[in-house]
């Protein structure tokens, strides 16, 4: 009689290494079955994104390679997730399904559900951690209430004890005597064909687990050193670019924490890079544990009376701020970087967003919208905190009324212009005085470049100190 098998239920835990609900499942000694369920009705308006397939699509691929290295293979099945999982459990006659745990408001529910169901037909469902360090239920204030301000809850996440070692990922994983029928992964349309779009993308990333050995490895050798000055800049490789593969759990943060870690303890002098970039590390866990507390937070201001800001119906403002074509070169180059890599520096998300909510006075739900459909990191609670922490109506957030100058920004952090040259093309020859502003410019300067204002590219689509103007002017209502 061969061993009923346990199903290991993938999501957004797509790795092998330090995966608490596979260690259990292989622990348990019994066959499993890895399978991922394509749900399009699962996630609601948070489905993903059209940059979040193709990065799953890859992602899917390179799991089921490191499985069958390991005598095992990625099952794929379509459809409400419930039902998927509870007819591979009979058709197998698996009796029991592990996962780890999510924390969009959309999944809490669910999970609660589906053990229910799985309870119905006999079968043990049990959830996991390991996709963040502390679990939101653990960290609280003095009072027993979640943290509303990040420095408090950094410091207390730093004195609980050092979280847990990472695993590594099992040699050896036992397959069923036969394996269910799988879809075809081509067969979900995950990625683009008509147009291909994808092109950048798949030039400057490599999803899967060994894509994020690969990108930690070089962050520690080349980067975390400096982390802490070059964090700011766009043009140089300054930062780790893990961000698609935590939020697809290609790696998990107790791998990162105890690498950077160690580290920082063989290379003191890499120690301040270090303890910078854990805190990056920590802002991610926060705005975790503010979705997971408030899970109006993709929706609505965490600060209510935000609800009542003026925004604006500016249609062709939204459209020149998607297209990368606002006049300003540092938000169009971030906003083409986003559309052509899938991917937008930290510095220039926020000043991107910025624009759009104090310049273009665009409802910042509009932004995180277009950077849900078009990052491949998209992460619905640090995109929706980020948001909010831009837009002022967030926890611990910017003060609205503190409203960056593009130009001065782009002076301060890409004093070269490099970065905008390499994502506004038409500005090339532009020298790196004029490149912030290219309207200030003098006529033959402009001529010299080849750059035609309104033509070869836009004037801008608002004036600084007017649009700063109404904003405060707009911000003014909030407060009364
Ligand atoms: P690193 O500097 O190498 O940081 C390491 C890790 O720390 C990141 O991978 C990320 O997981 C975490 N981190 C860094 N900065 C932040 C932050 N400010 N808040 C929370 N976690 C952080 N990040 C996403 O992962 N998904 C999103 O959808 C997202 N949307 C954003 C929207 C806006 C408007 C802004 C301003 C920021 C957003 N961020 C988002 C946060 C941040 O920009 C990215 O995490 C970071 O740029 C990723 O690059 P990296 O991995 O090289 O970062």
């Amino acid at each position: 009689m061969p061993q009923s098998p346990v199903i290991v239920w993938f999501r957004r835990d797509l790795r092998l290494a330090d995966h608490p609900a596979l260690d259990a499942a292989v622990a348990s000694g019994r066959p499993i079955i890895p399978v991922h369920v394509h749900d399009t009705e699962l996630g609601g308006k948070w489905a993903l994104g059209a940059a979040s397939r193709w990065w799953l699509a890859g992602s899917l691929r390179s799991l089921d390679e490191e499985l069958q290295k390991r005598g095992s293979r990625l099952l794929l099945r379509s459809g409400d997730t419930a039902e998927a999982l509870r007819a591979l459990a009979k058709e197998c006659n698996a009796q029991a399904v592990y996962f780890t745990r999510g924390y969009e408001p959309f999944i809490r529910p669910f999970e609660a559900s589906l053990k229910g169901a799985l309870g119905e037909d006999g079968v043990e469902c049990r959830r996991f951690g390991g996709h963040l360090l502390f679990e939101p239920e653990e960290v609280m204030n003095k009072s027993g209430e979640p943290f509303k301000v990040f420095t408090p809850y950094y410091k207390t996440c730093l004195a609980r004890a050092t979280p847990r070692q990472p695993r590594p990922a099992a040699t050896k994983l036992d397959a069923p005597a036969v394996w269910p029928e799988s879809d075809a992964l081509e067969a979900w349309g995950l990625e683009p064909t008509k147009p291909d779009w994808a092109g950048g993308m798949r030039e400057t990333w490599a999803p899967g687990e060994r894509g994020a050995e690969a990108r930690l490895n070089d962050f520690m050798k080349t980067i975390m050193r400096g982390y802490s000055d070059t964090r700011n800049l766009p043009d140089v490789s300054g930062t780790s670019r893990l961000s698609p593969y935590l939020a697809f759990g290609e790696v998990s943060p107790h791998q990162i924490w105890h690498a950077v870690c160690a580290a920082s303890e063989a290379a003191p002098e890499g120690r301040k890079g270090a303890e910078s970039y854990l805190r990056e590390l920590i802002w991610r866990e926060f705005s975790y544990q503010l979705l997971f507390h408030h899970l109006h937070l993709p929706e609505a201001a965490f600060r209510p009376e935000f609800n009542a800001f003026p925004w604006t119906q500016n249609e062709q403002g939204l459209e020149a701020w998607r297209r990368g074509r606002t006049g300003y070169p540092i938000v169009d180059a971030g906003m083409r970087q986003l559309w052509e890599t899938g991917w937008m520096h930290n510095r220039v998300r926020m000043i991107v967003a910025s624009f759009l909510i104090k310049h273009l006075l665009i409802d910042w739900r509009e932004g995180k919208a277009w950077f849900w459909d078009t990052l491949v990191d998209a992460d619905l609670a640090n995109n929706a905190a980020s948001w909010q922490w831009v837009a002022g109506s967030g926890a611990d957030a910017a003060p609205y009324f503190r409203i960056f100058n593009p130009t001065l920004q782009s002076e301060k952090f890409d004093a070269e212009g490099g970065y905008i040259r390499r994502f506004v093309p038409e500005l090339t020859k532009l020298d790196s005085k004029t490149i912030h502003a290219p309207w200030l410019a003098a006529p033959a300067a402009l001529a010299r470049a080849g750059v035609r204002l309104g033509d070869t590219y836009p004037m801008p689509v608002v004036d600084h100190a007017k649009a700063r103007a109404a904003a405060l002017a707009a911000y003014e209502r909030v407060k009364k």
